[in-house]
């Protein structure tokens, strides 16, 4: 088994990369350094790949084939709010998997995995119902989620994104963002399995030292989701149970 780990250099997706490679996957560890990518192979004995996911070029040089667990696991979470940190972080923690599946799609096995790994902030405290359904809409595509994402930037903009109830939270937005994603392609793709993981507040440098739950144990439910056999596909999962969002 074969599987692609984004943002392999450190927390949660060096550990997610660490597990799987213990379990016997090959795993192809990719960082946005060529050093980091080197160094975290070798300690983990995985392959090394760079990998920049919001850098079309860098995501076009991915070349490994027959993939059987891709975890889109890279992420930001940045500080301050204004329409400058909407777009950078959309680039990265959806555009950017956006981009990533998309490479990696053509060259999946069959019944392959694709994991998510998402935020507790996208559950369902994370908007009002209306914004929320529309973001849970079956009938949502991309372009639809694409669109959705469009007024957040724009009305985060014009300084209106309060008034229809968009929090000013670029991170939760994104997740949120990402949950649809996983839906969307868990529809494009019945051959595969899509879906997303909470890993829970983790000692990382974005959770920060105070956090309930070692690399380890937040690594668990990505895991778990890219080494399944058949199951779910378009969930979103807690401590390896179906969570609401
Ligand atoms: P982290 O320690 O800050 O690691 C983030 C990883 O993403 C790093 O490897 C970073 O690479 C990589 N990355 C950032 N931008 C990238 C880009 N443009 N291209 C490729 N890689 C990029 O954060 P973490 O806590 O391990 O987070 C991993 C995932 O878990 C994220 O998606 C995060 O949203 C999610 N999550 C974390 C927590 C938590 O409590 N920690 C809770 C819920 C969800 P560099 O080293 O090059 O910056």
């Amino acid at each position: 088994m074969r599987a692609i780990v984004t943002g392999a250099n450190r927390g949660i997706g060096f550990e997610i990369a660490r597990q799987l490679a213990e379990r016997g996957v090959e795993v192809v560890a990719t960082a946005r350094s060529p050093r980091e990518a080197e160094e975290t192979a070798g300690r983990i004995g995985a392959v090394p790949r760079v990998l920049d996911v919001t850098d079309p070029a860098s995501v076009a040089a991915l070349d490994v084939e027959d993939v059987d667990a891709l975890v889109n696991n890279a992420g930001v979470a940045l500080d301050g709010f204004d329409v400058e940190v909407v777009r950078r972080t959309l680039a990265v923690n959806v555009h950017g998997v956006i981009a990533v599946t998309d490479a990696v799609l053509p060259r999946m096995v069959e019944g392959g995995r694709i994991v998510m790994v998402s935020s507790g902030s996208a559950d369902e405290a994370s908007l009002p119902a209306p914004l929320r359904q529309r973001f849970q809409d079956p009938a949502l595509d991309r372009d639809g989620l694409l669109r959705l994402l469009e007024e957040f930037e724009r009305k985060v903009a014009d300084g209106t994104h309060g008034r229809d109830g968009w929090p000013s939270s670029a991170y939760r937005v994104s997740k949120v963002g990402l949950n649809a994603l996983t839906r969307i392609l868990a529809r494009e793709r019945p051959d595969l399995r899509v879906n997303a993981a909470c890993p829970g507040w983790v000692r990382t440098r974005m959770g920060g030292p105070n956090a309930s739950r070692s690399p380890a144990e937040g690594a668990d439910t990505p895991v778990w989701l890219a080494l399944q056999q058949g199951g779910p596909t378009g969930g979103f999962f807690r401590d390896r149970k179906p969570a609401r969002w």
